[in-house]
C-alpha cells in the first residue's frame, strides 16, 4: 500500500531532476575540486556555478556562500564561530528566541557552558516573536542575534525584516535559520539586513547532508572545521561536488516553481485544515502567518504518539508536537514557549505538505485522522 507522506518539514523526497543532474558526479565526474587536472577542475567548475546560482537566489555575493554539511552545521558555525570571535572582546550575549530549533537551542546551551550569557526571547500564543523583544533584550555585550525565519513545528514566520533592521542599528550580528523556509519564500538577505543564513537541501527536495551558511563579508564567523583549504580556507574538507550541484538545482527549481507551488500546497493545507478543525475539541497551533505547508493542530485526550502510531498503521506519515524522551513524554519546547496547555501540546500532531501531495491524500488524511481520533478517544491505548 502506499504510504502517504505528510512529513516534508522533516525532509522531502529527491525531485527526479536533482538525482539526475546529480548521477553524473557520482559516477562519471567524481574528481577531486582540488586537484589540477581536468577531472577536477571540472568539479570545481560545477561547485563555483553552483554557488553563484545560490548567491543569486539569496542577493548575496558568491564569496558570501559556503557549503556546509546542512542546518545543523550552519547553524553552529554561526553561532559557536561569531560568539567565540566576539566573546575575545567582551561581547559574551547572545540573544536566541525560545522556539529555535535544537541546532541552535542545544549550540547556545554548549556556548553557556564556555561563559556566554543566552537571553531566550519569549513568543506571543500566534507563534510569532514581537520584534520590539530583540531590541529590548540587546546589551552592549551582545554579539549576536539569532532567530529562524519561520518555525519548524508550527511554520509560523518571524518578523525577519524588522529584526534584521534592530540588529543592524544597534550594530549587532544577524543570524536566521531559514532552514524551513528555504525554498518555500523568497529571500533577499540585502533588504532583510541579514548577515547570516543557514538552509539545508533536504529540506525542498534535494540530498540529505549538505547546506549553505550565507555570511556577509564582514560577518565571517571564525573556523571550527580545521584542514585543508576548502571554502577559502573557511571551512576544510573535500567538497561534495554531486551534493553541491544538487543542491543548487534544488534551489533553482524551488524558486523557478515557487509562485505556482507555494499557492496550491497552501490551500492544500487549508482544506485539511478546515476538516480537521471541525473534529470536537481541536485546536490549531500558530495562529500567526505560516509556512504554505504547514499544520499544527492538537485534539482533547488524545495523546500525540499514539495517534502516530494509529496513523503508521493507515500508512500515513506524520509527526508529534511530543518527543518520547527516555520514556517520558516531553512536551515540545515550542508548543510550551506559546503557551499551549500541557495535555493538549501532548495531543499535537504535525502535517506538512510539499510538492507531492495531491488532493487525494488530503482526502486520505481528512478521513484516517477523524478515524483515528475517534478510536483513540473511544479506545485510548495505554503507554507507560
Ligand atoms: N533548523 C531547522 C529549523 C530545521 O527544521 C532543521 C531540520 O529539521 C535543522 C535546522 C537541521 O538541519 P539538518 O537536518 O540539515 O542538519
Amino acid at each position: 500500500m502506499r504510504v502517504v507522506y505528510a512529513d516534508n518539514a522533516a525532509t522531502t523526497r529527491i525531485s527526479d531532476e536533482v538525482f539526475d543532474a546529480m548521477m553524473p558526479w557520482h559516477k562519471e565526474r567524481y574528481g577531486n575540486a582540488s586537484t589540477l587536472y581536468r577531472l577536477g577542475r571540472e568539479a570545481h567548475k560545477a561547485i563555483e556555478s553552483a554557488r553563484q546560482s545560490i548567491a543569486k537566489g539569496l542577493h548575496a555575493d558568491p564569496m558570501e556562500i559556503f557549503f556546509t554539511s546542512g542546518g545543523t552545521e550552519s547553524d553552529n558555525w554561526a553561532l559557536k564561530g561569531t560568539l567565540h570571535h566576539y566573546a575575545a572582546c567582551g561581547k559574551t550575549h547572545l540573544i536566541i528566541s525560545s522556539i529555535e530549533h535544537h541546532a541552535v537551542l542545544n549550540c547556545a546551551k554548549s556556548l553557556e557552558k564556555d561563559g556566554i550569557t543566552v537571553t531566550y526571547l519569549p513568543v506571543l500564543p500566534n507563534g510569532r516573536i514581537h520584534p520590539e523583544s530583540v531590541r529590548e533584550a540587546l546589551r552592549p555585550t551582545t554579539g549576536l542575534v539569532s532567530i529562524m525565519y519561520a518555525n519548524n513545528e508550527t511554520g509560523v514566520i518571524q518578523p525577519i525584516a524588522e529584526i534584521g533592521a534592530i540588529c543592524r542599528e544597534a550594530g549587532v550580528l544577524f543570524h536566521t535559520d531559514a532552514v524551513q523556509a528555504a525554498g518555500v519564500l523568497q529571500f533577499d538577505v540585502q533588504q532583510e539586513k541579514i548577515d547570516m543564513l543557514s538552509l539545508s537541501a533536504h529540506k525542498f527536495h534535494g540530498p540529505k547532508g549538505i547546506g549553505v551558511l550565507y555570511c556577509r563579508k564582514k560577518a565571517i564567523p571564525d573556523t571550527y572545521m580545521h584542514g585543508g583549504e576548502q571554502e577559502r580556507g573557511h571551512r576544510a574538507g573535500t567538497e561534495n561536488t554531486a551534493a553541491i550541484v544538487g543542491l543548487a538545482a534544488a534551489f533553482e527549481q524551488a524558486r523557478a516553481e515557487m509562485h505556482e507551488k507555494a499557492p496550491q500546497i497552501a490551500q492544500l493545507r487549508d482544506h485539511v485544515e478546515t476538516e480537521l478543525l471541525k473534529i470536537d475539541g481541536s485546536h490549531l497551533n500558530g495562529t500567526a502567518p505560516r509556512l504554505p505547508g504547514t499544520l499544527n493542530i492538537a485534539f482533547d485526550g488524545i495523546d500525540g504518539q499514539s495517534l502516530l502510531m494509529e496513523l503508521d498503521i493507515r500508512h500515513i506519515a506524520a509527526s508529534a508536537g511530543s518527543a518520547c524522551d527516555s520514556g517520558s513524554m516531553t512536551p515540545s519546547h515550542v508548543l510550551k514557549a506559546m503557551g499551549v496547555p500541557y495535555t493538549l501540546a501532548h495531543g499535537s500532531l504535525r502535517l506538512s505538505f510539499g510538492r507531492y501531495n495531491t488532493a487525494e491524500d488530503a482526502e486520505i488524511i481528512i478521513r484516517e485522522v477523524r478515524e483515528a481520533v475517534e478510536l483513540l478517544r473511544t479506545h485510548p491505548v495505554c503507554m507507560n
